[in-house]
């Protein structure tokens, strides 16, 4: 029999395995570890019994904000080189990048599975036959076994809905919204070209749909300080996402933000990375409790990032911040306040 006691902080079961006799010792009891967040190697394994990687592809598409339908710039922070790794380019087809992705994860895991991640540019920014063949031609690659596509929320026709509702029935699907910010006046500011009642059109549609919701945000936006971040916080906890993405807010040589931030610096505000891990800790306890967070911080490539460079990978990252939710005795959701 399992005894069920609570943790001092997160009101998470704790499984003791009762004492079996005289002899026992502290080391033969099974504890948990307290719940923090809900972390996507979790959720991942919820629907997939193989280790899973997301490959990233360049399918070649365009941007509504870049290619004159909304504007030429792009979003003031964009500078796609960012998120494109060497085996992602568009002279090589859907098939040959997963191929390489795969050749370069598989050397460390052989039984490994796959999830082709659309992710340069609105990878829904095209007709509807047009995509459909690509994402198919991804899901047809061995040991593929589910897609996630980034978009814009103002890229989301109901015929693709539709087709990757269908889809969604037959494999895994996750549809991933640049949110970035819920206040239309930041959005302006950024160039988005898109308000924040269309993010949350495009999210609700989306899920209504049944298929896996995403979303993701940029934290220290110009005019965003901790009030306004907290505000966003209990926003996007109304939305109906399965996932969220935080990224920090990166200044990328070449792009309209940092020649604003050359501008009128004190207009920004660069977080120290500890400044930001409490900041991200006090933005999830507003959080559903079980909206999966994905990841919390961003890596540009050092020859393209002005600031703030921290020198800290993913995981130490992340380390660094379980260690500090854990002295602050807090988890995700612990201040969510269902509406
Ligand atoms: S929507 Fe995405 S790809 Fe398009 S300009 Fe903005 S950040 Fe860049």
């Amino acid at each position: 029999m399992i005894s069920t006691s609570f943790s001092y902080f997160c009101r998470v079961p704790v499984r003791i395995q009762p004492t079996a006799g005289p002899w026992e010792d502290f080391s033969t009891r099974q504890m948990e570890q307290p719940f923090l967040y809900n972390d996507l190697t979790s959720f991942l394994r919820k629907h997939f019994k193989e280790k899973m990687q997301k490959i990233s592809l360049n399918a070649g598409f365009s941007c509504p904000n870049r290619d004159g339908t909304l504007g030429y710039g792009g979003c003031t922070y964009c500078n796609n080189q960012t998120f494109n790794p060497d085996y992602c380019r568009t002279d090589k087809s859907v098939t040959q990048q997963l191929e390489e992705g795969k050749a370069f994860f598989a050397r460390k895991y052989p039984n490994m599975k796959y999830l082709a991640y659309f992710q340069a540019y609105t990878n829904t920014y095209a007709a509807t036959a047009a995509l459909r063949e690509k994402y198919e031609e991804a899901l047809a690659v061995e040991g593929v076994a589910g897609l996630v596509i980034g978009t814009r929320p103002d890229c989301m026709p109901d015929d693709l809905l539709d087709y990757l509702a269908r889809l969604s029935r037959r494999t895994f699907v996750l549809v991933e919204y640049g949110i970035e910010s819920t206040n239309d006046r930041t959005l302006q500011r950024i160039h988005r070209g898109h308000d924040y009642r269309t993010t949350r059109e495009a999210v609700r549609r989306t899920a209504e749909a049944g298929i896996l919701t995403g979303g993701h945000v940029i934290l220290g936006l110009p005019g965003e300080e901790h009030d306004e971040l907290m505000r966003q916080a209990e926003e996007i906890a109304r939305l109906p996402l399965t996932t969220l993405k935080m990224h920090q807010l990166q200044l990328i040589r070449g792009t309209r933000m940092a020649r604003d931030f050359e501008e009128h610096p004190s207009q920004f505000h660069l977080y120290t990375a500890d400044e930001y891990i409490d900041l991200v800790i006090d933005y999830m306890e507003r959080l559903r409790p079980d909206i999966v967070l994905e990841r919390f911080v961003s890596q540009s490539p050092k020859e393209l990032l002005i600031a703030p460079d921290w020198g800290l990978k993913n995981h130490e990252f992340t380390a660094k911040l379980k260690k500090q939710m854990t002295r602050r005795q807090t988890c995700q959701g612990i201040l969510y306040k269902p509406s």
